[in-house]
């Protein structure tokens, strides 16, 4: 069972990579721009002190404007730090998209040296990125379980943040996988059942 699962995920990774990497860049801009605009106005990122959020790299749901919108706001926000050894991340806060670095995977990080994340306030946020998501909230990562380890202790809202087209039905899953509990997508907000 679990060896079909593993094998029916990988299959599913390489057509949303494909099918992810074919949008055009006007494709892509418009429906970020949507995302966005959906983004701002919830009432959940307007009532959170703390928020988590990973710096999208190319082809993913953009991040970048809405960090910027979420420091100008006076938000504390924490992007991840990721361990190639235990598939672990830590967040850091971030002041400024110029503190970030190339670490690993080629994803911009934040320093060690800036404030720890540790879990505290049940209104705190993560921004959660997926290859695709279903609609109970589960979803596609690349398949090392980073946020899986991340969101198991989490104790915040989870946000995923996907194109619209991208989002399944059902999706094969793991016990240990996460869902989150919300998905803004380009054309709707999904409430999820989210839970462990
Ligand atoms: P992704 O969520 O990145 O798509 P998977 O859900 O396929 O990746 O998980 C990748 C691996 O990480 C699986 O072998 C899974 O069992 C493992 N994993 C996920 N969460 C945990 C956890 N909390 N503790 C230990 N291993 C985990
Ligand atoms: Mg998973």
């Amino acid at each position: 069972m679990q060896v079909d699962t593993y094998n029916q995920k990988k299959i599913l990774r390489k057509d949303f990579l494909k099918r992810r990497s074919q949008l055009s860049d006007t494709e892509r801009e418009v429906i970020n721009r949507k995302i966005f605009n959906r983004l701002i106005r919830l009432s959940e990122i307007n009532n959170a002190k703390n928020i988590c959020i990973y710096v999208s790299k190319s082809d993913e749901a953009d991040t970048i404007c809405f960090i910027e919108h979420l420091i100008r706001l006076g938000k504390a926000v924490y992007a991840p730090k990721s361990d190639k050894n235990s598939n672990e991340m830590t967040f850091y806060k971030i002041n400024s998209l110029t503190e970030l670095n190339v670490g690993a995977f080629s994803v911009l990080e934040p320093s060690e040296k800036n404030e720890k994340y540790i879990y505290s306030d049940k209104n705190d946020i993560c921004i959660v990125p997926a290859l695709c998501f279903d609609r109970q909230g589960y979803r596609l990562g690349y398949g090392k379980g980073y946020y899986d380890r991340f969101l198991n202790d989490f104790n915040g809202i989870k946000i995923g943040i996907c194109f619209d087209e991208f989002i399944k039905e059902v999706l094969p899953r793991y016990n240990t996988d996460i869902a989150v509990d919300m998905i803004i997508s380009d054309v709707k907000e999904y409430c999820c059942k989210g839970g462990k």
